[in-house]
């Protein structure tokens, strides 16, 4: 860089000028293509590193290039360091959000809002997601955020859904070999992870696993409880979303319905009357199974919850921080959903029960050394990316999870799923330097992680004043986007 500024200095004017805006570009490009270039230095914070359960306080944590060079008591800070005041504060990693789509996935909303939307999750301190129904705009988004283009969290994409009927960005799989075909070509494209979701037949998803494993690429997603099973998803070690199919399995041997209260058919307010048939005794066992096969679970709880078990009031939508950045349409929507769905007929008895089940069922899991991990499956139902993170870390406490706990489910337990936890997720010497300034202690109340000082990113600072600035900007341009009909 000095020889540049060396030979600028050298030349005639016009040729300063030419070298000058060439610089420019330079850094311009510099910028973009690496945000890891900063020194900073947070000083006097106390660190929730996320090793083991522990507060380290007053520390020195130092970030070069991305990453945590240094942190402790007596750590030398560079001159021309950053230097963020961590005095009083609380230091964890970013957030993972295990589970989120964007407005502008496939043929919805326009791409061009698809890097403001991801913006909208990192000033919510979201540094890592996983997109759970894959598109090829979201690979393109993967490349740029990992090359440092966009301000933008880490990127997992699952493939487009396997389903087994048309539902958009979607496979549609009805025999073993449209199966295997979706794998291989979900593989192909880069996708992380082969996305599972409903009406999916027995041998059909049999297919779908066992070509998965020859491409050696892993399935998540829902387990279907009148086609796959929660049985069949243990065999397969598949990861399961939403706890779907676990009411199923709680019902009383006498019971006289087979179906209950998950995925697709929480809708019919039918399937509630199940709920009277519940056998709390089997949900040891049914944890066990779950962490035998596989103990990384995403039960997106407080989507769950808040979405279909105890529904807000359209006052209470309304008055959401989050809900401002919806386009007019999908408030109408979703509005229109809750004043008219069957699903309200449903008394609240039965819902406090269902969530209640589900806080149980959770905690079992937990209990039986479970990986709980959060996702917000945002931004259905009017629940924002972002926002919605903080929800949910606050439904895994009220299941009964400790803070701790909580917190590793939003930081370190995806990091683990990932096979990332070496390089990312604790605040140790040597990890990526993805950090939340906090200003109060989320140990002592899990809502403080919504008492934000600042978020780190790959390296790079942002006061939350900045990233509260950016959302009263992105706000009316999310709101603002049309779908493609209502261009014409
Ligand atoms: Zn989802």
């Amino acid at each position: 860089m000095e020889d540049h500024q060396y030979s600028v200095a050298n030349t005639t004017e016009k040729r300063k000028i030419d070298m000058r805006s060439a610089i420019s570009i330079f850094f311009t490009l510099l910028c973009s293509i690496s945000v890891f270039s900063q020194t900073a230095a947070f000083t006097n914070v106390n660190v929730i590193p996320m090793d083991r359960e522990r507060i380290l306080l007053d520390q020195t944590v130092l970030v070069r290039d991305g990453v945590i060079v240094e942190v402790g008591k007596k750590v030398k800070i560079p001159n021309d360091a950053l230097k963020i005041d961590g005095k009083g504060k609380y230091m964890i990693p970013g957030l993972v959000d295990m589970h989120t789509h964007l407005l502008s996935d496939g043929d919805n909303y326009p791409d061009s809002i698809a890097e403001d939307e991801l913006r909208v999750m990192v000033a919510n301190g979201v540094t890592t997601i996983r997109f759970m129904i894959g598109t090829p705009e979201q690979l393109i988004l993967r490349a740029r955020s990992a090359k440092g283009e966009i301000a933008a969290p880490t990127i997992f994409s699952a493939s487009p859904h396997l389903t087994g009927r048309e539902q958009g960005n979607n496979f549609v799989v009805k025999t073993a070999d449209e199966a295997r075909e979706a794998v291989r070509k979900s593989k192909a494209a880069g996708y992380d992870f082969i996305k599972i979701t409903t009406f999916i037949d027995a041998p059909v998803y049999e297919a779908a696993v066992d070509e998965a494993a020859k491409q050696n690429i892993r399935v998540v997603g829902h387990a279907d409880s009148r086609f796959v099973t929660v049985e069949r998803a243990w065999k397969a070690r598949q990861q399961i979303e939403h706890l779907d199919g676990y009411m199923e399995l709680l019902l009383a041997d006498d019971a006289p319905m087979k179906g209950s209260v998950s995925d697709l058919y929480i809708s019919d307010p039918k399937n509630w009357e199940s709920l009277d048939y519940i056998n709390e005794k089997k949900i040891a066992e049914v944890a066990r199974k779950t962490v035998a096969s596989n103990p990384f679970v995403n039960p997106t709880q407080h989507f769950m919850k808040n979405s279909f078990g105890l529904p807000r009031s359209e006052e209470s939508i309304r008055s959401q921080p989050d809900f401002r950045f919806y386009p007019a349409k999908v408030q109408e929507n979703y509005l229109n959903f809750y004043k008219r769905s069957r699903l309200m007929q449903v008394p609240v008895e039965k819902r406090a029960r269902w969530v209640a089940v589900r806080e149980k069922m959770i905690k079992a899991i937990y209990d039986a050394g479970g990986k709980i991990m959060a996702g917000s499956d945002t931004p259905e139902f009017l629940w924002l990316y972002g926002f919605a993170m903080h929800h949910e870390l606050k439904a895994l406490n009220e299941a009964g999870l400790p803070a701790y706990a909580v917190l590793a489910a939003g930081t370190r337990n995806a990091h683990e799923f990932f096979g990332t936890l070496d390089k990312v997720g604790t605040i140790e010497k040597g990890k990526r330097a993805d950090l939340i300034l906090l200003d109060a202690n989320p140990l002592d109340d899990i809502s403080n992680t919504k008492k934000r000082a600042g978020v780190m990113l790959k390296g790079k600072w942002y006061p939350q004043s900045q990233l509260d600035k950016w959302l009263d900007q992105i706000a009316p341009k999310i709101a603002g986007a049309l779908l493609p009909e209502e261009k014409k």
